[in-house]
């Protein structure tokens, strides 16, 4: 298996700096996300590690082989396209094989790497029929097992899903994870899809303007973002000012136009009278019956929108405007005054 090395690496057009300086090392095996909004410089970063791209500044190693230099072909990967790329006149039997007989592979050795690969991607029996014959998901599947039959050290894939309707789309999140776990091959994958990242990755890497912002485990990077960036990006919160009162040991006593919290801060300390942002879930927020001295805010809601399995309210507490989700609703909640508890550990205090 290999690890991915990535050292100081930028790429410049003329005064864009497309990427800007990346160190990260991506462990043997580990199903790798880059994630951010369109222009943040992922696919730029996944083509300077396939070679497509060379980088103005900086260092790419496959474990220990600086892979900088060498051309596409000598890197031994496997590239999905947003696009497919599947060659319209072949059948799907030579769409996969056609990297093999690149790779002048003996016709009997390729027939069984060929039937191999179809089966990691559970489309044995498929391969006389032509691309247009296939659905998109299909189709999918084919182009994963192009790049999977050449046996490569790494998995690049750009945007493999944006093409597929919303159920394939699901149905193909555990597919593509099962795939790479199964061949243990490491995957660097990217999207603008935070679901898709949160539900898929190993460890995910957030990039904004050619640089990683935050990286870790997905339940890491939602329950702990370190900045409004981060925490907007991967789902919904709500932002509140703070001043610090206090803090002692891990817990942070903060006053806030709408009430007074505690919250948990295990990785910083925060000086009195800082003035902070927190962010809060919508889903951290659970509605009691009595006011309390803290962590609970009293507002009155002023919206209910229903989304089938879950609704939102937003309640309006003080001056701010606190959007809340409730699963499984009933009825319609009374419009009146609610009472919202939310746990220390909950109330997360960003650095920017
Ligand atoms: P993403 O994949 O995150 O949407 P890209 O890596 O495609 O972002 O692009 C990052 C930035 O670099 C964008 O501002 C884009 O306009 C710019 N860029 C990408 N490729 C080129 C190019 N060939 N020439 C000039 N600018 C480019």
């Amino acid at each position: 298996m290999t690890s991915i090395r990535l050292s100081g690496i930028q790429k410049h057009y003329g005064p864009t700096r497309a990427v800007d300086g990346i160190d990260l090392v991506i462990e043997p095996g580990e199903l790798f996300f880059l994630l951010g909004p369109s222009g943040c410089g992922k696919t730029t970063l996944l083509r300077m590690i396939a070679g497509f791209i060379d980088p103005t500044a900086g260092q790419i190693y496959f474990n220990d082989r600086d892979v900088t230099a060498a051309p596409p072909n000598r890197r031994n990967t496997g590239m999905v396209f947003q696009s497919y790329a599947l060659w319209p006149h072949m059948t799907v039997a030579e769409n996969v094989g056609y990297g093999l007989v690149l790779r002048k592979q003996p016709q009997l050795e390729r027939e069984e790497n060929i039937k191999q690969a179809l089966e990691m991607v559970q489309m044995s029996g498929y391969g006389d029929r032509k691309p247009n014959e296939l659905s998109g998901g299909q189709q999918q599947r084919v182009a994963l097992a192009r790049a999977l039959v050449v046996k490569p050290e790494v998995l690049l894939l750009d945007e493999p899903l944006s093409n597929l309707d919303a159920k394939l789309r699901l149905d193909m999140r555990t597919e593509i994870r099962r795939i790479c776990k199964a061949s243990g091959i490491t995957t660097v994958y990217v999207t603008h899809d935070q679901d898709e990242a949160l539900s898929m990755a190993d460890r995910i890497a957030v990039l904004k303007d050619g640089t990683v912002r935050q990286l870790g485990p997905p339940r890491s990077l939602y329950r702990n973002p370190e900045t409004r960036f981060v925490a907007e990006f991967l789902g919904e919160t709500n932002f509140f000012s703070a001043q610090v009162v206090s803090s002692k040991g891990d817990k942070v006593k903060l006053e806030t136009s709408a009430g007074s919290l505690t919250a948990v801060s295990p990785t910083r300390t925060w000086p009195a009278d800082a003035q902070v942002t927190c962010s809060i879930r919508p889903e951290a927020f659970q509605q009691v019956l009595k006011p309390g001295k803290s962590n609970v805010f009293s507002g009155m809601i002023a919206e209910q929108i229903f989304l089938g399995d879950q609704a939102q309210h937003l309640v309006e507490i003080g001056s701010e405007m606190v959007r809340t989700l409730h699963l499984n609703p009933g009825d319609e909640v009374d419009e009146g005054t609610v009472h919202l508890h939310v746990d220390p550990e909950d109330v997360v205090i960003l650095s920017e």
